[in-house]
């Protein structure tokens, strides 16, 4: 049996007044996913349990069959992993993103969508100035970089008490009432503080300016944790699995589960992704392994920009280039299963993640259709299929009705 998931990050959302009371996954045309809809089963699971923040983060680990109330610890140990980074078991790593606050307002969370040689830049001059024998700010992808704490003759100052807002939540917000607190702030406050004057002149800043790009005014520091232990997930489910995407949370997740990565060439984590490369590896990765992932970011990133056209035109990319093809591969090779789901809602609304229960569909192998005839939110609203802990949905998937 082969296994495809297809996560569009984020697409579960409320219906919108500029769709005549649509949900962004109603109004889009998706024939690809309303017809594994009349083939299969179209339920709903929560990934995000109440105590936890609603991050792509803890849902995804909940989507990939973890409990994230026994495993999260936290966003950045999971990008740690995707770079390859080891933590030691007292070693903290910290998110550390670039971003624009103006008049202690979060402009923008990624400074402009930074590109990956410009932040690399102002992360070698944090290095430079403001890091310790403990801290090493380590670059990664555009906005997306990280900050490590190894372990050195003091303890970490850190515990699972320090707080930090992610900075996507604040968007048009002020941050005042935001910045980190708890065990160890002081120092992440300090480090926040002392970028602003260190990239105030940044010729990278001049530049951004110059060419009327948003700056970059300072590090915002969050997701700190610990590395978490995960048990592979081949022992647990008994199945290999690949992963598709473009983003470094999910290769870390990848990465920690014991899963191969595969990179294709052209996805970029935002709106200009290429979807149809994504759909191809995904089909020729089919041969390798027993679960193919595809994950697209794009859904999300249109989310936090409020844009709602660029919401549908991203679901639609996604069913016709990656959910279609792959459901065609997966029928001409035999026995297979497909599961389409996002992580977590991102309604347009609030330009963030919420909690709250997330549609998917189910079809394949076994899979006895329902009287469901679309995938979306209504649609799983009206079905009995219901998992409060999505973290069990996995193994529904792998093995419902398999004996
Ligand atoms: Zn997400």
């Amino acid at each position: 049996m082969k296994y495809a998931i297809i996560i569009p990050d984020g697409c579960a959302d409320e219906p919108q007044d500029a769709l005549e009371g649509r949900t962004p996954l109603q109004a889009a045309r998706t024939p690809a996913m309303d017809a594994l809809a009349r083939c299969g089963m179209v339920g709903r699971a929560n990934h995000v349990p109440a105590s936890l923040p609603a991050g792509s983060d803890v849902a995804n680990l909940s989507l990939l069959g973890y409990n994230p109330l026994e495993h999260f610890t936290g966003r950045a140990p999971l990008e740690a992993a995707a770079q390859g980074i080891a933590l030691g078991a007292n070693d903290w790593a910290i998110r550390c993103n670039l971003v624009t606050v103006e008049n202690q307002t979060m402009r923008d969370f990624t400074a402009g969508h930074i590109s990956t040689e410009e932040a690399a830049q102002l992360l070698a001059a944090a290095q430079e100035h403001l890091a310790t024998e403990q801290l090493e700010f380590m670059p990664g992808v555009s906005y997306r970089n990280l900050l490590i704490y190894r372990d050195g003759k003091q303890p970490p100052p850190f515990t699972h008490d320090t707080r930090a807002t992610p900075p996507h939540d604040l968007t048009d917000q002020s941050v005042l009432d935001d910045y980190p607190r708890g065990p160890g702030s002081v120092l992440l406050n300090q480090l926040m503080h002392d970028s602003v004057p260190l990239f105030a002149d940044h010729p990278v800043n001049a530049a951004r300016r110059q060419s009327g790009k948003l700056p970059a005014t300072n590090v915002w520091l969050w997701g700190q944790g610990k590395a978490p232990a995960l048990t592979p997930f081949v022992d647990l489910y008994g199945r290999r699995g690949a992963m598709i995407t473009a983003v470094d949370l999910l290769r870390g997740l990848a990465a920690l589960l014991g899963w191969q990565r595969i990179e294709v060439p052209g996805a970029t984590g935002y709106l200009d992704t290429d979807y149809a490369a994504k759909g191809r590896y995904a089909v020729d990765a089919l041969a390798d392994t027993d679960i193919i992932c595809v994950h697209v970011e794009a859904t999300d990133e249109a989310s936090h920009e409020g844009n709602c056209a660029e919401k549908i035109k991203a679901l639609e990319a996604i069913d016709q280039h990656i959910v279609a093809p792959l459901h065609a591969a997966l029928q001409a090779q035999g026995e297979y299963r497909v599961l389409v789901t996002p992580d977590h809602p991102t309604p347009l609304r609030t330009k963030t993640h919420s909690h709250g229960s997330v549609p998917f569909v189910i079809a394949g192998s076994g899979i006895t259709p329902d009287a469901a005839q679309t995938y979306d939110e209504p649609a799983a609203g009206n079905s009995p299929l219901s998992f409060d802990e999505g973290w069990r949905l996995m193994q529904f998937f792998l093995d419902h009705q398999i004996a």
